[in-house]
């Protein structure tokens, strides 16, 4: 059975640290949304240039460019041995194509990170990201530190201003937190606590995975 596996949260759950670890530990890869139109962004192509506006501001892509994207991107070889999806549905538009997309595949295993809103704002206003290869930057770091993996300067993401994480998180009650309603009725579906050290939420959601794929299999759920 491939690992299909899906991280949903609010911005500064750590899906993105959490998604990065278990992605390199399976040697599958890691698939985030935010990070394609960060690329895309950096790069200046079309998608890019319209996206900086609506990232800056801490609103959504419209469901249309973000479903093309991770249609192509989930069909590519790579991504057919497994994947980590991050950040992607944020909407119900999405998953719905997903499932679509997904079909004839084996099931998804979805883990929800759930942290109190407080501490997501904590996080957000101190997090630091490479400027070079977009890796995030450990809490406890000592700001003027070089990134660890490429020695690039740490900067402050754009849209980790207070005003647009306040923005961002009010998006993600509307709009992607109905996710969770829409994915828990299925047996692959798992929430873990992710206000905890990063190393004990690895190994929660390691334990997660594999009780999900337990469900998937007693259940006989099909891709
Ligand atoms: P992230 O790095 O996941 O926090 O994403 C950064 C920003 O990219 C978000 O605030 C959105 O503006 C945009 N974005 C990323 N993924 C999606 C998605 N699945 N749907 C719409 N917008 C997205």
């Amino acid at each position: 059975m491939t690992l299909n596996l899906l991280m949903l949260g609010p911005p500064g759950a750590g899906k993105g640290t959490q998604a990065e670890r278990f992605a390199r530990s399976r040697g599958i890869p890691k698939i985030s949304t935010g990070d394609i139109l960060r690329d895309a962004v950096q790069a200046g192509t079309g998608i890019g240039r319209r996206a900086k506006a609506v990232m800056d501001r801490g609103e959504l892509v419209g469901d249309d460019v973000m479903i093309g994207i991770v249609r192509e991107r989930l069909e590519r070889d790579d991504a057919l041995g497994g994947f980590v999806l991050d950040g992607f549905p944020r909407t119900v538009a999405q998953a719905s194509a997903l499932d679509e997309i997904m079909d004839g595949r084996d099931p998804l295993i979805v883990v929800d990170i759930v942290v109190p809103e407080l501490e997501l704002v904590r996080r957000l206003g101190t997090r630091m990201i490479c400027e070079d290869c977009g890796a995030n930057a450990p809490v406890a770091g000592a700001a003027e530190a070089p990134c660890a993996k490429c020695g690039g300067r740490l900067v402050q993401r754009a849209d980790d201003n207070q005003a647009v994480v306040l923005e961002r998180l009010k998006v993600y009650h509307h709009m992607s937190e109905p996710l969770v309603e829409y994915y828990r009725v299925r047996p692959t579906f798992r929430s873990i606590d992710g206000a905890q050290p990063p190393d004990r939420v690895a190994a929660d959601l390691a334990a997660a995975i594999e009780a999900a794929g337990h469900g998937a299999v007693r259940h006989g759920v099909q891709g």
